[in-house]
């Protein structure tokens, strides 16, 4: 590991500040994936600035015109297991209890797990080939294993997944993530957050460096009457997402008239096509036509030698999660 400066942050304008001054520098929240991806050598800053104990960023609170607002360093267990959030929301409340073990989730902030890495393989193994760790070098996941890989969205420079549950029901809940930096306060709505890789995969997201979270904004709207979170993985948990589905649906006099399904596992980011949402609109509830809805989200996907499975798979979980988000198996 390399060595680096340790400094503790007061306040966001000190924070930010100092990220901005050095290219090199991270802040550092729960720390449950960068000091990972630092004893691996993956990550080599030079500086890290602690944001734990900038007061207020770890506050859930509501919103003045409806809706609750996250705070960036609120663990995600204490999210999870908020009262709001359990009653307003449950699908964010399931699928964070879907990601992690319980102890990572104690110590993870929310605004960490936005930013969280990949979790490929070569990514991690800084002997091997990969355009997300080090621009240009190739990447070894396209003609090597790649069984937990895109089937979506992905690029000749990079086929990795971006591993979130939390992110795929905030998709789901058309969050905003709130941030502050050197050129001022911005609101990014959730789908512009996270990107695909292009060119450039060694960019997760839209955040400019010397950029930091404060707080996630949901609205008003909770999907807390039918909603469904599924994860299916190699094991029951301590596992990331082969598929992952988030479904809420707005039921009216039996049809759907508001659906949203967010996948994860299958893309660079939390997959949505809002055509397949629009489609749902003023339709029943019906397996046809979660059939249809289906086949519009996985159009275009692509599998290479060892994720193929990973399309019929992805079908199958969509259809069964807006089922059961439409109560159908109850
Ligand atoms: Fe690197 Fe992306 Fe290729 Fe994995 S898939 S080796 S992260 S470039």
């Amino acid at each position: 590991m390399n060595s680096f400066t340790y400094t503790e942050a007061a306040d966001t304008t000190a924070a930010t500040a100092q990220l901005a001054g050095n290219l090199h520098a991270q802040f550092i929240a729960g720390g449950t994936n960068l000091l990972d991806l630092m004893k691996e050598n993956v990550a080599r800053p030079n500086a890290l600035i602690d944001i734990n104990k900038i007061i207020g960023l770890d506050q859930i609170s509501t919103l003045p015109g409806g809706g609750l607002r996250l705070g960036a360093l609120a663990r995600n267990a204490d999210t999870a297991y908020n009262e709001l959030v359990e009653q307003q929301y449950p699908l964010l409340s399931k699928a964070i209890l879907a990601g992690a073990s319980a102890q990572l989730r104690n110590m993870a902030s929310n605004g960490g797990n936005l930013l969280q890495r990949t979790r490929c393989y070569y990514f991690y193994d800084v002997n091997t080939p990969c355009n997300k760790r080090e621009p240009g070098s190739g990447c070894s996941a396209i003609g090597g294993y790649n069984r937990i890989h895109a089937i979506l969205g992905a690029s000749e420079s990079c086929i990795a997944v971006f591993p979130s549950d939390m992110c795929n029901a905030l998709a789901a809940l058309e969050a905003v993530v709130n941030i502050t930096g050197p050129a001022g306060e911005r609101a990014i709505p959730f789908a512009d957050f996270h990107r695909l890789p292009g060119d450039e995969p060694q960019f997760d997201n839209t955040l400019q460096h010397g950029e930091l979270i404060t707080s996630i904004d949901l609205p008003e709207t909770g999907f807390n009457q039918n909603y469904a979170y599924l994860k299916l993985r190699d094991r029951t948990s301590y596992a990331f997402a082969l598929v992952a589905v988030a479904t809420g649906l707005e039921l009216k006099d039996g049809v759907i008239a508001e659906a949203r399904i967010v996948c994860g596992g299958l893309a660079h980011k939390p997959w949505r096509k809002k055509e397949a949402e629009d489609f749902l609109k003023s339709k029943t509830p019906s397996r046809e036509n979660f059939e249809t809805a289906a086949e519009m989200i996985l159009e275009g996907a692509v599998g290479f030698k060892n994720n193929e499975f990973k399309i019929e798979l992805a079908r199958r979980a969509i259809i069964r999660n807006c089922l059961s988000a439409a109560n159908f198996n109850k």
